[in-house]
């Protein structure tokens, strides 16, 4: 298993900082960024501590799809129904600023394709 170093989402999952959450169960959280780049912008995070999708291996599997599931439930509990981007920023090229896994879940608005 990968191990993550410390980072604010370990915070956030530990409740220690403020977060507006709207989903949390047994595995993950999600809650709003705190610099949103649409009209909805809402982090998947798990509570296990990876620190990027590179260092997720085989038996994390059922947790990736779980995370996968868990953005598409908080897509429809938003009710993003014209669709919506999920992103993984990973390591430096992908642009990851915070290193505890996250999916972007990003909706409300027409993403332009290719990003940034
Ligand atoms: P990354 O660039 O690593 O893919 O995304 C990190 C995201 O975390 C950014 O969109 C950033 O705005 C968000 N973020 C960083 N610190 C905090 C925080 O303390 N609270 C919340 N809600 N979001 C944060």
């Amino acid at each position: 298993m990968s191990e993550a170093t410390e980072t604010i989402f370990s915070k956030i999952i530990r409740k220690e900082i403020p977060a507006d959450i709207v989903y949390e169960d047994n595995l993950c959280l999600a809650f709003r960024d705190i610099a949103p780049q649409a009209p909805v912008h809402i982090l998947v995070i798990p509570k296990q501590a990876i620190a990027k999708l590179s260092d997720a291996e085989s038996q994390d599997h059922a947790l990736m799809g779980h995370l996968l599931l868990t953005a598409k439930r908080v897509a429809e509990q938003e009710g993003l129904t014209n669709g919506y981007r999920v992103v993984i920023n990973t390591g430096e090229d992908g642009g990851q600023t915070v290193y505890h896994l996250h999916l972007h879940i990003l909706g409300g608005r027409h993403m332009a394709w290719p990003p940034g």
